[in-house]
């Protein structure tokens, strides 16, 4: 009995190494082989479930093993979960039967003009932006970052394992995309998460704990920033037009900012023109394409870029073909459009739409990298 059971951990372990290595089949065979001698582990039987559907092509039915794989065994062989989702949803993309806009509000535009290699590029960059935010607190390139928890979040095991410390503030409504505040929700509300600071200094969490106590006014909001790692130049940006003026999308207060900018009339408003440094690219932001986790004070921020630097350094070491992906993405031509409530941003092959602000006119930013 214990034989079979050590055999069949065997093949699990050896089943989990291949699809790290994005050999599907071989680890599929190897799984069988561990599920045939145990057949009572359902965390096998999904990871074979999975790769076998990847193999017959059937994406949806892979990521839905997957999820239920996480569900019941969540944190568990993270690697060779990961490396199943990412073959999944390449395949998925490829079939055109999902869009790779994990990035909400991200909708690809009808027609042929888009790319699958777009799509590829996309789907790669979505998922780094969070990888690195994590990391530059992990690695202490700033002191604490915000993250929303959900029940039981995996994420809790890794703060362990990384030697963080995390404090919860509050339990919020979930949504997607953009924020600009948040819906406190009920405890035990399932549409919640609990908004979470994390750092490597307890004491720093602390104080950030009786900021949000108190109610975060401007100072406090200068303070954070300084704990977030922001430059001061867009901190006190930051505080002039996001907190004072209550203009909570400011790009194009930030394309204003911009050295080199062009400013002309648009029907019902204004645009700018500006030419910008992808590091300072927060137009995609609603669909979590960014680099920079704050708002920059103009979209060329000497400070901003320099930070920034030390962030794509640090996700190279993740992922450099990830890394690449986003800073293309974000140096695609783009055109940012914020009226009444609504911001739209427009690129070759997609477009975002997400809640914003109402400004008193229509503004436009047009970018391009440069
Ligand atoms: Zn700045």
């Amino acid at each position: 009995m214990r034989k079979t059971a050590d055999a069949a951990q065997g093949l699990a372990r050896k089943g989990l190494a291949l699809f790290e290595s994005a050999r599907y089949a071989e680890a599929l065979r190897a799984f069988s082989k561990a599920s045939s001698l145990e057949p009572g582990r359902c965390a096998w039987t999904l990871l074979s479930q999975a790769a076998c559907h990847i193999a017959l092509e059937a994406p949806l039915k892979a990521l839905a093993a997957l999820e239920r794989h996480e569900h019941f065994h969540p944190g568990t062989s993270e690697k060779a979960v990961g490396a199943l989702r990412g073959e999944a949803r390449r395949q998925a993309v490829a079939a055109r039967l999902m869009s790779p806009a994990l990035a909400p509000g991200l909708h690809w535009k009808p027609g042929l003009r888009t790319s699958l290699r777009l799509q590829a590029l996309v789907e790669r960059a979505t998922n780094i932006y969070a990888e690195i935010e994590y990391a530059t607190v992990r690695e202490g390139l700033r002191e604490i970052g915000f993250v929303n928890l959900r029940p039981a979040d995996p994420l809790v095991k890794r703060l362990e394992r990384d030697g963080l410390s995390l404090r919860r503030l509050v339990r919020v409504k979930t949504y997607t995309g953009f924020a600009h505040h948040h819906v406190p929700a009920a405890e035990g509300d399932p549409n919640s998460w609990e908004h979470t600071v994390i750092g490597r200094d307890p004491r720093r969490l602390d104080e950030v704990h009786r900021l949000f106590q108190r109610g975060l006014d401007g100072p406090g909001h200068a303070r954070l920033g300084v704990l977030l790692g922001f430059p001061p130049c867009c901190i006190a940006f930051f505080g002039r037009i996001w907190y004072d003026r209550q203009m909570w999308d400011p790009i194009f207060e930030a394309g204003l900012n911009t050295r080199g900018k062009r400013r002309g009339p648009v029907p019902g408003g204004a645009q700018v023109t500006v030419s910008g440094h992808p590091y300072c690219n927060t137009l995609l932001r609603y669909a979590g394409l960014r680099l920079a986790s704050w708002l920059p004070c103009s979209l060329r921020c000497p400070e901003t870029i320099a930070r920034a630097q030390a962030w794509v350094d640090l996700g190279r070491r993740i992922d450099g073909r990830a890394v690449d992906s986003l800073l293309e993405v974000l140096a695609l031509p783009l055109t940012w459009r914020c009226a009444g409530g609504e911001a739209r941003v427009e690129a070759e092959g997609f477009f975002v739409n997400a809640a914003s602000y109402c400004p008193p006119e229509v503004k436009v930013v047009r970018w391009s990298a440069g």
